[in-house]
């Protein structure tokens, strides 16, 4: 963070920005080490969820702007790739603690601009953010090939992991540093040069993280960035010199950017949204259950790919359902800078109205309203995109509010009379990204576990994000491409293999005629 003095005025200004005609900073383009003003006349506003002022403007990067920034990862590649894989780890073990210095700076530019808590925020990035790039540390032992000697006399075959180029990330608003963390570091310390698109909506994070990541020593060119929002994306699925691409964010977004980017040749690894349910066993522990299914369904405002919008109870368990409205209704919702709060607002006056017309639909549809956040009136930020804590009960899959992804506070309840018929509803929905089971039998958890199709599964954890030695694995309608996110699977992704078989035969053993059959 840096102070700049506008209209007389002091104003923290975000690193990667400055000022704009008026008092409001915009954010900047990293192109060949250089943060530069962008020379577009199209400008997007970007807004504080809890008041909807505008703190910033981020550019419609120009053709000639997202050309230069590839040409500059193009040139940077093969130096960078050349570059010991020990240079590049020291780099990113810098990195991470200077992430770690920064934690104040980026949670509060990710509560300005995307409005969740600042508790949340510093989780977002520590707890998650920073153990991916600890784990782009390590890639020295994860980069290593295969070897078999002695395949055949005097023959050995060994394998090694190259970089493939260029990759670019295209990132959504709801995790405004976990996710474009995700994406460089582990395609940037394989030795890939990369290209970030941050949402729209959240870029401040994002140009903080990469100008931490030049102070940590990362040479021009190796990380360019561009804003933008459809014709940015199509330019990435374009662009040939551009090999692979990661994007998390919606299914219509994911679904044009995987057959895009796959047309012309490039991999796509595509993460979208999700439905998550919890199924709540009436053996399972009570206190335990409503607390982890209440945090789970309305932390971060119901806006987690892994939040767990849906809740299934079984059996009599549903008579746990006037305790689960009581905990909700306990929840503050507030602005994510104001100490206490536990519900932030949405990131958008749409999005709220979006919520809002979801909830109304499951009423018309004939769905008991247990609890109504809208008209929630946070004093002193009558203009946030506030909805407090909703629950919708008697909820059918045919139900609107069912079949549609809501993101936001909103926990729709079905029921059902056993596992079997719970585990049929989840593989009936479209979704495969999460979900979680609260039971004390563990034969219980274990038929599930092995029942339901779905790619992350929590046994008494509401959010069973893998840590990045593993994957994040979600499936079906929640992902596309064939390698998924971070762990073994992300520097797949990110890395080809050559395969060499070699023959070094003692002087006396010379080949004596060709051979014209294959070679076994
Ligand atoms: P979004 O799809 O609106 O935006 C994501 C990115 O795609 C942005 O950079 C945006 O500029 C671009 N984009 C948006 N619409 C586009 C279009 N029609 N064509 C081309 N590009 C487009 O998503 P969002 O609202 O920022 O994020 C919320 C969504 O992301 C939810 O659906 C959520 O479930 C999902 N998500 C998934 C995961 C996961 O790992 N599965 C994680 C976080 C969020």
């Amino acid at each position: 963070i840096i102070l700049r003095t506008v209209l007389n005025k002091k104003v923290p200004l975000q690193m990667g920005r400055m000022c704009y005609s008026s008092s409001v900073p915009t954010t900047k383009l990293l192109i060949d080490g250089k943060f530069i003003e962008s020379k577009t006349s199209e400008w997007l506003d970007i807004h504080n969820p809890a008041t909807n002022e505008v703190v910033g403007r981020v550019p419609k990067a120009t053709q000639e702007e997202m050309l230069a920034a590839v040409d500059s990862c193009s040139r940077a590649y093969r130096p960078w790739s050349d570059t010991s894989i020990l240079s590049r780890q020291q780099i990113f073990l810098r990195y991470q603690q200077l992430i770690k210095d920064n934690i104040k700076e980026l949670a509060k530019l990710i509560t300005l601009e995307q409005g969740k808590t600042l508790a949340d925020a510093e989780g977002d990035v520590i707890e998650d953010s920073v153990k991916v790039v600890e784990y782009a540390c390590s890639m020295p032992s994860l980069m290593l090939g295969e070897t078999l000697p002695s395949i055949t006399k005097d023959m050995d075959t060994f394998t090694y992991r190259l970089p493939i180029g260029v990759c670019a990330g295209i990132a959504p608003f709801n995790f405004p540093a976990m996710i474009p963390l995700w994406m460089f570091p582990i395609g940037m310390v394989c030795g890939n040069t990369y290209l970030m698109k941050p949402s729209e909506r959240v870029p401040g994070c994002t140009m903080l993280l990469a100008k931490l990541l030049q102070d940590a020593g990362a040479p021009d060119g190796t990380l360019n960035i561009i804003h933008g929002q459809h014709a940015a994306v199509n330019f990435i699925c374009d662009h040939p010199a551009i090999k692979a691409i990661s994007f998390v964010g919606s299914n219509p977004a994911g679904e044009h950017i995987y057959e895009r980017g796959s047309k012309n040749g490039k991999r796509v690894q595509s993460n979208m949204g999700a439905k998550n349910h919890g199924v709540v066993m009436p053996d399972a522990n009570k206190e335990n259950t409503i607390n982890q299914l209440v945090g789970a369904a309305f932390g971060a405002a119901g806006q987690r790919c892994m939040a767990l919008s849906t809740a299934i109870f079984v059996g009599e368990s549903r008579d746990w359902l006037p305790e689960l409205v009581e905990r909700s209704k306990s929840l503050r919702v507030n602005a994510g800078d104001q100490p206490g709060a536990d519900v932030c607002p949405l990131i958008s006056p749409e999005a709220k109205v979006r919520v809002e017309s979801l909830i109304q639909s499951g009423v018309d549809e004939g769905a008991k309203l247990l609890l109504d956040g809208r008209n929630t009136n946070v004093k002193g930020y009558e203009n946030g995109n506030f909805v407090g804590p909703t629950i919708l009960s008697g909820v059918s899959p045919a139900m609107k509010c069912y079949t549609e992804e809501i993101f936001g506070p909103v926990l729709v309840v079905l029921e059902a009379d056993t596992l079997d018929e719970a585990i049929t509803l989840i593989n009936n929905n479209p979704y495969g990204n999460g979900t979680a089971i609260f039971t004390t039998n563990g034969a219980t958890a274990r038929k599930y576990t092995h029942e339901v199709d779905v790619g992350q599964i929590g046994v008494n954890v509401p959010i069973p994000v893998p840590l990045p030695m593993f994957s994040f694995t979600g499936s079906r309608g929640s992902f596309r491409g064939d390698t998924n996110f971070y762990g073994k699977q992300g520097i797949s992704f990110y890395t080809q293999i050559k395969t060499v078989t070699s023959q070094w035969k003692a002087e006396d053993a010379t080949v004596t005629s060709p051979a014209v059959t294959m070679p076994t």
